[in-house]
């Protein structure tokens, strides 16, 4: 549990030295449990472990207030943003069926002739990101091997692959039906597209929500792919593993970035109505907000199709418009996780406290933008504005009893002190 705090909340090990760890022993069998993918949390709308991080954190903090010492912590996001989405689009479905072309044209005799794909919306989907200035993360099924599989074959989106990473899309594995405990059918369907996108690929969600927690994990990070985004309910938006941040499986340097909030939970799990399906994403954005973490939603790409999907499109639509809303950085997973990893290597060598003054030492092991540390002081102590000892370019910002002292670029090797004189 510790390892995890330690590695979201980003504060220096003196901090988290102060915790008494053992009153959250209690918790730790649920915790781990649930990020391991074992349990799915049984609150599905509150992430309960980011709570319970949030709690520990507090208590780290309150040690600091009664002695009178800074608390200093790495900011989550560039640019301070307050929370991250990751936007993606499991492709499951590129043309209607003979059976839905029949169906249709009985509802709706105009699509017999009209010749439109109705499932393909790559195009739309497209054009309404660039809009919004976002991009996002596609999963494609490479091979299809059971009834349950997609129906389509790479060749038919290699040329929509290609487009989507030219523009800046992310192109990620969606693990056909079987694969989630096969390494063969794993490994054959990582190169397959690997083989179309022309580089390697480091994200995966596997199609049904299929996973074996004993397994499914470790195969992803022993086959080469960087994070895994599956875990998440089947048949309810929430924060199945009960948190709300990008985390690492025990032991391992594979990362998790759980699914919160999929279309079909919303409408055809819980019944909701278009307007009901964004004021819930609403919810998900201002809980994510409080906890400073991730909301990953996944679109189906056919849902533009208005006939099958009526009014899931416009749902998604309005989702981006409140998310541009609001101070968010909007991410694919290969970037939300390049940046996670950049800050994680920023790290702490130590704090020194004298009568005189407080002291931070960092080291950035790789090069990082737009990076910030965010400084409590504690109320009633005197501090005066941080010294900060770095070659590279800052600013000071202060608001209320914080500081946070924002850097441009921080290249790669770069020392930085901060020193806070009392
Ligand atoms: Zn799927």
């Amino acid at each position: 549990m510790r390892d995890v705090y330690d590695n979201i909340v980003g504060s220096p090990k003196e901090q988290s030295d102060a915790v008494n760890w053992q009153k959250y022993e209690n918790r730790s069998e649920e915790f781990g449990s649930h990020l391991s993918g074992r349990t799915l949390s049984h609150t599905p709308k509150t992430p309960v472990m980011s709570e319970l991080l949030r709690e520990i954190e507090n208590e780290s903090w309150r040690d600091c207030e009664k002695k009178g010492l800074p608390w200093i912590q790495k900011w989550y996001y560039p640019g301070e943003k307050e929370f991250a989405v990751f936007l993606s689009h499991d492709v499951d479905e590129i043309e209607w069926s003979w059976r839905r072309k029949l169906l249709m044209g009985v509802r709706h005799p105009s699509t017999l002739t009209n010749g439109k794909n109705h499932y393909w919306g790559f195009d739309e989907i497209m054009e309404l990101e660039r809009k919004h200035g976002v991009r996002s993360t596609f999963f494609f099924v490479s091979k299809s091997r059971h009834k349950r599989d997609p129906p389509y074959s790479i060749r038919d989106v290699a040329d929509v692959i290609r487009k989507l990473r030219e523009g800046g899309w992310e192109v990620g594995l969606h693990g056909s039906y079987n694969s989630f405990n096969n390494r063969e059918f794993l490994q054959e369907e990582k190169e397959a597209l690997q083989y179309v996108v022309g580089e390697e690929i480091s994200g995966v969600r596997q199609h049904f929500v299929n996973f074996d927690p004993a397994v499914t994990f470790g195969l992803h990070e022993s086959i080469g792919f960087a994070y895994d985004s599956t875990i998440g309910y089947r048949e309810v938006s929430g924060f199945a593993s009960g948190i709300c941040h990008p985390y690492r499986f025990e032991g391992s340097s594979f990362y998790e970035l759980p699914v919160m909030v999929i279309d079909g939970q919303l409408f055809w799990h819980e019944k909701k109505s278009t307007r009901g399906a964004i004021e819930e994403v609403e919810r998900f954005l201002n809980t994510t907000k409080k906890y400073n973490g991730i909301l990953t939603m996944d679109w189906h790409q056919r849902t533009v199709d208005g006939y099958t999907f009526p009014g899931w499109a416009e749902a998604y639509v309005e989702s981006l418009e409140r998310i541009n809303s609001m101070n968010v950085f909007v991410a694919t997973g290969e970037e939300l996780l390049d940046w996670w990893e950049r800050r994680e290597s920023v790290v702490f060598e130590g704090r020194n406290v004298t009568d005189e003054s407080v002291e931070w030492n960092l080291l950035a092991e790789r090069k990082i933008d737009d990076f910030t540390l965010r400084v409590r002081i504690p109320e009633g102590s005197r501090y005066k504005k941080p010294d900060v000892q770095s070659k590279v370019k800052f600013q000071i910002a202060e608001r209320d009893n914080e500081i946070w002292i924002r850097f441009s670029a921080i290249p790669k090797g770069e020392k930085i002190g901060v020193t806070m004189a009392r």
